[in-house]
């Protein structure tokens, strides 16, 4: 029985370096990647933790519910954020972080989400690592839901913690989180004082050398993560980012062709396409009805966005038959609730970008 795995036994001794080096060819990086036994969001507060001391100054570019969460966790732990806001559906411009690095030369971190999954809106990662490279400050990335469905280039760019999640492209259950550090991380990480245990990476590295994770793990997420990278290693992390990019870009034109507003029309994400339920439409009704007539998920706004946007993902095994079908359910949905629908034409726009990128050569089979 696989899941039986004793995690200080050599039968996990022989797994878990394996696993480690697969995800940091999946990341596509020359740092390391480490792994914590917690959601995302552990991961995110481990990013602090360990490359910063109380007070030290940061910025952060918060463009939906997840930049709120930087926010939160800075707060959390006694740093001196400054806070570019961003209206939901926008991001932060390169320009404002750079002017904001300029105004702050203490500045020790800039942190901001590679896709902003709340809002469907992405960060301009290349620029913004490419001007905080030049700096003293660690450019740290939450790509929960950037990871395999936009470009990364981590060394390239100068991304300095990148976080990913097991749930999101990697296609596993929740459980596990993905955090890549640079050297310059672990120089900062010297001599920052905030208090750690669990989420200790210096511990979590020293152990990772040995085949060996920190704690006690979740053993059968680990064995779900082989089986799963062994996948992506597979089709080519490449390919999985343009599987996304893909179908992003049909669902923004079925989107458009059904008379539709995207809620992130200026820089939209290709992890999750948020679109603006018709006027005097709640989008709860649409998810209900996903749901309800079809079995389908999609979900709704976050917070105040709730009612007002759904939102369908991208990530990780989606492929155009589920596509095809997601649109399709759609447009009945709206001509049941009154809203003036010619059948087949978002289905159509859906199929257009297919037969465009198969003639193109671009399709990577997800299978
Ligand atoms: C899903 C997600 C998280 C994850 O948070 P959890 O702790 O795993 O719930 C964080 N950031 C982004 C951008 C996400 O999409």
């Amino acid at each position: 029985m696989a899941s039986d795995i004793h995690h200080r036994t050599q039968d996990f001794i022989k797994l878990y370096p394996t696993v480690l080096r697969d995800l940091k060819e999946v990341f596509g990086t020359q740092g390391d990647v480490l792994i914590t036994v917690s959601s995302g969001t552990g991961a995110l507060e481990a990013s602090i933790t360990n490359f910063f001391s109380e007070g030290d100054k940061v910025v952060i570019c918060c463009a939906g519910k997840f930049g709120e969460r930087w926010v939160e966790l800075a707060k959390a732990f006694r740093l001196n954020a400054v806070v570019l806001m961003a209206e939901y559906g926008s991001v932060v411009a390169p320009a404002a972080v750079e002017a904001a690095l300029n105004e702050n030369p203490d500045t020790k971190g800039v942190l901001f989400q590679a896709s902003e999954t709340s809002t469907g809106a992405a960060h301009d990662v290349k620029a913004i690592g490419e001007i905080t490279k030049k700096t003293g400050a660690l450019c740290i990335v939450d790509a929960i839901t950037g990871l395999g469905t936009m470009p990364l280039d981590i060394d390239g760019w100068g991304l300095d913690i990148v976080v990913g999640g097991s749930q999101k492209a990697f296609m596993i259950p929740p459980g596990l989180a993905f955090i890549s550090v640079s050297a310059k991380a672990w120089a900062q990480s010297a001599s920052a004082k905030l208090p750690r245990l669990y989420f200790d990476l210096k511990k979590e590295k020293k152990m990772a050398d040995k085949g060996e994770s920190a704690w006690t793990p979740n053993v059968s997420h680990i064995l779900a993560l082989a089986e799963a990278l062994k996948y992506i290693k597979e089709l080519g992390m490449d390919k999985l980012v343009e599987n996304a990019q893909l179908l992003a870009k049909a669902t923004r034109a079925a989107a458009l062709e059904l008379g539709l507003e995207l809620f992130a029309p200026d820089a939209p994400s290709s992890s999750v396409t948020a679109i603006k339920a018709p006027k005097g439409m709640d989008s709860s009704d649409i998810v209900k009805g996903f749901r309800n007539q079809f079995g389908s998920v999609i979900a709704n706004g976050q917070g105040t966005m709730k009612g007002q946007i759904f939102r369908i993902a991208h990530l990780g095994y989606f492929d155009f038959p589920d596509l095809f079908a997601m649109v399709a359910e759609l447009e009945i949905i709206l001509h049941s609730k009154g809203i003036p629908v010619e059948f087949g034409k978002g289905v159509a726009a859906v199929q257009r970008v297919y037969a465009e990128a198969v003639s193109a050569k671009e399709v990577a089979a997800v299978k």
